[in-house]
């Protein structure tokens, strides 16, 4: 063997033993990362299982490659219970991290589908901590509602009527949110004499009977009396406690020197039927509509009603008395309303008419006196 032999062999012999070593030490290197890798998910694990998540919960994460992301927030049951109801969606993870748990079984079907609509995590966190959980259902009835906040936080708002107030202040944008909820709360959203509901609680002092409330054509109070004749142009009758308020009220009236005298008070179904037909027959239904309640829709068969003359003797122009100007300041005080003020003929639907009184008890009709409040509106307020 050559010198020059030599030299090559142990040249080639070298390269050979670095690139071995070389190969080793790669390998070390990178067994070395997959074992910090695996001791930094061993103790992720353990932490995530001290705070609590399951085991199932954790083996999804770890899959998701997210526990580290997790790991920096408080533990989270709606998270815990998305990963395990495999109604997960690792796009809404934020969400699961921030939205307090609640007990219910379709608890992350309905955040989920908030979210889906458009809605914050602020927004759902409101939402659920202004209603009832079973009334979320009306809000995912309708596409975003942008000021949802404001609508619930209006205190007469009520949730069961969310699609008709937005079509209602879609329809009306100069309105604010706030009549919109109280002409709502009115039915006044709705169309007179078509879509009406009957009366639940006819014998209540403060019934609504109008255009959208409908009385039970067989409805007949069943303590009505007849008024004192000296109040009255004939026998005419009102439930007992409106009789004897009234009695009251013509009785101080006629100690001032005022002369208040009931020309009609209680109708029958019937009656008013036949007074309606009448008038139909004379002036047409729109027109007789706008003065004449039909059937089962005049507050006259609430036995609560009555229409009043003055001393001029003609009730169409009580108006212009002096018992009206008295009614006006004083009928409140003995439990009476003007039913049909001149400033509220878009909400009751009735022309102004001076001379139809209403008993709806002091309190009520005090407050609405001070207030400036037709009754529609008295009861909305009240309306939750
Ligand atoms: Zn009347």
């Amino acid at each position: 063997m050559n010198k020059k032999k030599v030299i090559i062999i142990i040249i080639v012999i070298s390269f050979i033993i670095l690139s071995i070593s070389g190969i080793l030490l790669f390998d070390y290197i990178n067994n070395k990362e997959d074992t910090n890798k695996s001791n930094t998910n061993i103790s992720n694990v353990e932490s995530l299982q001290k705070l609590g998540y399951s085991k199932e919960s954790i083996e999804q994460l770890e899959k998701l490659d997210i526990l580290d992301k997790v790991l920096k927030n408080e533990y989270s049951k709606t998270l815990d219970v998305a990963l395990s109801s495999n109604k997960f969606k690792s796009e809404y993870l934020d969400l699961y991290l921030n939205v307090e748990y609640l007990d219910k079984e379709d608890f992350i079907d309905k955040i989920n589908a908030l979210n889906d609509k458009g809605y914050t995590i602020e927004e759902i966190n409101f939402i659920l901590s202004k209603i009832n959980y079973e009334d979320i259902t009306y809000i995912l009835e309708s596409n975003y509602i942008e000021n949802i906040k404001d609508y619930l936080n209006i205190e007469n708002m009520d949730i069961q009527k969310l699609r008709r107030y937005i079509d209602y202040y879609n329809n009306n944008s100069s309105k604010d949110l706030r009549s919109v909820i109280n002409y709502v709360n009115m039915d006044m959203d709705k169309t007179p004499y078509v879509d009406y509901k009957t009366v639940e609680d006819p014998n209540n002092i403060l019934v609504l009977v109008n255009k959208y409330n409908k009385l039970a054509d067989d409805y007949k109070p069943d303590d009505l009396e007849r008024i004192n004749t000296n109040y009255s142009v004939r026998n005419l009758y009102l439930r007992k406690e409106a009789k004897e308020a009234f009695e009251a009220l013509c009785r101080d009236a006629s100690s001032l020197g005022l002369s208040i005298r009931a020309i009609s008070s209680y109708r029958t179904f019937d009656y008013q039927k036949g007074l309606y037909d009448n008038y139909v027959s004379v002036n047409g239904v729109e027109e007789a509509d706008t003065y004449s309640a039909r059937p089962g829709f005049s507050e006259h068969e609430t036995g609560l009603a009555t229409d009043v003359m003055g001393s001029n003797g003609n009730y169409t122009r009580f108006a212009e008395t002096n018992e009206y100007t008295w009614v006006v300041n004083n009928a409140h005080n003995y439990g009476f309303i003007i039913r049909y003020p001149k400033d509220k003929e878009n909400i009751t639907k009735y022309m102004f008419e001076s001379w139809h009184l209403r008993y709806v008890g002091k309190d009520a009709a005090t407050y609405m006196y001070e207030n400036n409040l037709c009754l529609e509106e008295y009861l909305a307020s009240k309306l939750k």
